[in-house]
């Protein structure tokens, strides 16, 4: 029996694609590199064996306790946009539609922005304090300066995407926007974040 459109539910509508918690592990992905992650779906039939993530097939691996587990591998494609923090991405198969949290990173543009004290003109709070305090963006950067008057200027700098990753997961002590590197530097891994070594 084939349904091509997904389930019929009990009280006979027809779902073409049913949404469902879902989370990748590890959960940041680097565009244009090789990637090899597992997405769990909870709620989704054990007869769903296929599924598609940024643009790429997973295979089936699992199921069991009401989760389905599928395994990706595969570049992520370059044209992929990257996003400054958290964002979510979608996976989905014929029947099921979710979307996980994860940081979408191009290892060689992981900035971080801070201002400068660099010159005279640096205001004495920046010089005292906020060299430390790096920003996930240049707005937020500005937002954090350390009073309305602070006229330093903001500039960016270049970081591994593992120091950019731990430093920004929301669940991180600067709720995704800042980092204070006199906390720690590379931050410590935030609750919900898991990173693997980059494949190639
Ligand atoms: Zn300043």
């Amino acid at each position: 029996m084939a349904l091509a459109l997904g389930d019929t539910t009990a009280s006979g509508v027809e779902n073409a694609a049913r949404s469902t918690s879902c989370s990748l592990t590890p959960n940041v992905l680097l565009v244009g590199r090789r990637n090899v992650f597992r997405a769990k779906l909870s709620g989704v039939a054990a007869a769903r064996t296929r599924a598609s993530c940024v643009g790429l097939d997973g295979t089936f691996v699992h199921a069991a306790r009401g989760k389905t587990t599928f395994e990706f591998d595969g570049i992520v494609p370059p044209a992929t946009a990257p996003v400054a923090g958290i964002t979510s991405v979608a996976v989905e198969g014929p029947g099921v539609r979710g979307r996980a949290p994860v940081m979408l990173l191009r290892p060689e543009e992981c900035l971080i922005y801070r201002t400068s004290v660099r010159g005279r003109k640096a205001c004495r709070a920046c010089r005292d304090h906020a060299a430390s305090m790096v920003y996930v963006s240049e707005e937020a950067a500005n937002v954090g300066r350390p009073h309305p008057r602070c006229d330093c200027p903001i500039v960016s700098e270049k970081v591994s995407w593992e120091h950019y990753a731990r430093a920004f997961w929301p669940t991180g002590p600067g709720a995704g926007v800042s980092h204070d590197r006199r906390w720690d530097w590379p931050a410590a891994i935030p609750p919900g974040l898991t990173v693997s070594r980059p494949r190639g």
